[in-house]
C-alpha cells in the first residue's frame, strides 16, 4: 500500500500557477524598501535558542509556547526563526555594523516559524517583509518606518488598511505601570490561565497580549499605559501623531496595543484589514532590545514585519493582482525536420532573453495550439517541413496583432523587436 505523506500542518505550498502571486509582492517589498534607502540583508533559518529568549523575551507567548526548539547533533540547543528581529539585531553586533554608518537600515524577506494552533491567516511556517532601522531615537525614525509599511500596503493597492498606533512607554514609566496592573490582575489571579499567573510578577504587561479568551476578557478592563507615559514618552508619541498627520497618514490611538514581543519601548503599531479584522504588519521600536543581546552596546532600534500569506490572501480576495500578460513564444513543429528546426529557433529565443517553448510530448498539431494559447504565449510559429525547405515563416500575434511574415533566420530579431 502507498504511503500517503502530506505537508505538516499549518504549512503550505506555493504552485506553480501561484508564485507569481508571492513574487508581485515580494517584488514591490523590495522596490519600496529601495526608494527608502533600506538594503537586504539574510541570514539563517535557525539560530542558538538563547538569542530568541533574550531576543523575544521568556515571558512571551512566542517563547513560552510557540518555538520549534530541538537539540541537534551536537546537543546544542537550537531554534527555527519565529521572527526576523532578534536575528537583524545579532547579524549586526555580529558583524560590528553599528559601529558604521548610522542610521542603519536593513530589510529581509524570510521565512517564520511558530507553533500555533492553524487556523484562518495563522500558520505554523509563514513569511514576512520586516524592515529595520537602528541609532536613532527621533519621533522622525517612527514615522519613516510607518511611512515604509503604509507605502508598501499601498503599492500593493491596499488603500484601505487601518493604522493603529500606542505608546507602551520606556523602563522608567512602566515602573508605575506594572504596579498598578499587579494591583489591577492580582484581585482576579485565580481566574487567569497558569502561564499568566506566572507572568504576574515577572511581566505583568504581558498578560496583556495573553490569547486565552478568560485573560483577554480581564485584560479589557486593565489600566492603560497612555495614563502612565513620562513627560519625554509623551512628547514623543505626540511629535510622532503630528509627523504622521504631516505625512497625511491616517491613524487611530489604540491604547490596548501592547505587541507580543518583551523589548519594545515607547511606538508600537498594527495595521490591520478592516475585513478580516487580521494584523496585516506589526511593529514598533525597541530601544532596548541591542543591550539586552550585546550587554554593553545601546543602539536605538525600531521596525516592522508584515504577513505575506495574509497579504497574499487579502489582494486575491480583492483582486489585485494584475492580470498576467501574454508573453513569450510558443513554436510548434509538425514533421521530421521541423522539430529540430523548432528546437534551434527555441534556442536562439532564449538566448535573447526570451521566453521559447516547443513541444515536447509528441501532440499533433492542434494540440500544440491549445498548449500555447494555455501557456499564455504572446507569438506562435508553426514549423512544418515545408517552412523548412522554404525558410519562410508566419508569426502569429495571439494578443490580436496582425500575424507578419519573416524567415527562420530572422525571426527572433524579429520578434524581439516587437516585445
Ligand atoms: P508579529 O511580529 O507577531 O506581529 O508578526 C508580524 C506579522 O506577521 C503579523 O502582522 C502577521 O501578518 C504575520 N504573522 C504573525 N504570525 C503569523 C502566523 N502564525 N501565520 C501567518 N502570519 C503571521
Amino acid at each position: 500500500m502507498a504511503i500517503e505523506i502530506k505537508a505538516p500542518r499549518g504549512t503550505n505550498d506555493v504552485l506553480p500557477g501561484e508564485s507569481r502571486q508571492w513574487q508581485y509582492i515580494e517584488d514591490a517589498a523590495r522596490r519600496v524598501s529601495d526608494r527608502f534607502g533600506y538594503r537586504e540583508i539574510r541570514f539563517p533559518t535557525f539560530e542558538s535558542t538563547e538569542l530568541f529568549e533574550r531576543g523575544v523575551g521568556d515571558t512571551t507567548d512566542v517563547v513560552q509556547k510557540e518555538m520549534y526548539t530541538f537539540r541537534d547533533k551536537g546537543d546544542r540547543s537550537i531554534t527555527l526563526r519565529p521572527e526576523g528581529t532578534a536575528s537583524a539585531v545579532r547579524v549586526c553586533l555580529e558583524h560590528g555594523l553599528f559601529g558604521g554608518l548610522l542610521p542603519l537600515k536593513a530589510y529581509y524577506i524570510i521565512s517564520a516559524f511558530r507553533y500555533e494552533k492553524p487556523q484562518a491567516g495563522r500558520f505554523r511556517e509563514f513569511h514576512q517583509f520586516g524592515a529595520e532601522l537602528y541609532g536613532t531615537a527621533s519621533p522622525q525614525a517612527d514615522r519613516e518606518v510607518i511611512e515604509l509599511a503604509w507605502s508598501f500596503l499601498r503599492e500593493l493597492g491596499l488603500n484601505e488598511i487601518g493604522l493603529n498606533i500606542n505608546s507602551i512607554g520606556c523602563p522608567e514609566c512602566r515602573k508605575n505601570y506594572h504596579a498598578a496592573l499587579k494591583e489591577y490582575f492580582s484581585s482576579r489571579s485565580d481566574e487567569l490561565c497558569e502561564t499568566c499567573r506566572g507572568r504576574l510578577d515577572r511581566n505583568p504587561m504581558r498578560i496583556l497580549d495573553c490569547k486565552s479568551p478568560i485573560c483577554k476578557e480581564i485584560a479589557a478592563g486593565a489600566p492603560l499605559i497612555l495614563d502612565y507615559l513620562c513627560d519625554d514618552c509623551k512628547e514623543h508619541f505626540e511629535t510622532l501623531k503630528a509627523s504622521l498627520t504631516d505625512a497625511g497618514i491616517s491613524f487611530n490611538v489604540d491604547p490596548h496595543i501592547v505587541r507580543g514581543l518583551d523589548y519594545y519601548t515607547r511606538t508600537v503599531f498594527e495595521f490591520t484589514d478592516p475585513v478580516s479584522g487580521l494584523a496585516l504588519a506589526g511593529g514598533g521600536r525597541y530601544d532596548g532590545l541591542v543591550t539586552e543581546l550585546d550587554g554593553k552596546m545601546q543602539v536605538c532600534g525600531l521596525g516592522f514585519a508584515a504577513g505575506l500569506e495574509r497579504l497574499v490572501n487579502v489582494m486575491r480576495e480583492r483582486n489585485l493582482f494584475p492580470e498576467e500578460k501574454r508573453a513569450g513564444v510558443y513554436l510548434a513543429a509538425m514533421g521530421k525536420n521541423a522539430v529540430p528546426a523548432a528546437h534551434r529557433l527555441a534556442s536562439e529565443l532564449r538566448s535573447k532573453d526570451l521566453r521559447a517553448e516547443t513541444d515536447l510530448m509528441d501532440r499533433s498539431l492542434k494540440a500544440q495550439m491549445k498548449y500555447a494559447d494555455k501557456i499564455g504565449a504572446r507569438f506562435v510559429i508553426v514549423i512544418g517541413d515545408n517552412e523548412v525547405e522554404s525558410g519562410n515563416v508566419t508569426v502569429k500575434d495571439m494578443a490580436g496583432g496582425e500575424p507578419f511574415a519573416t524567415t527562420l533566420t530572422e525571426a527572433a530579431d524579429a520578434i524581439a523587436a516587437r516585445l
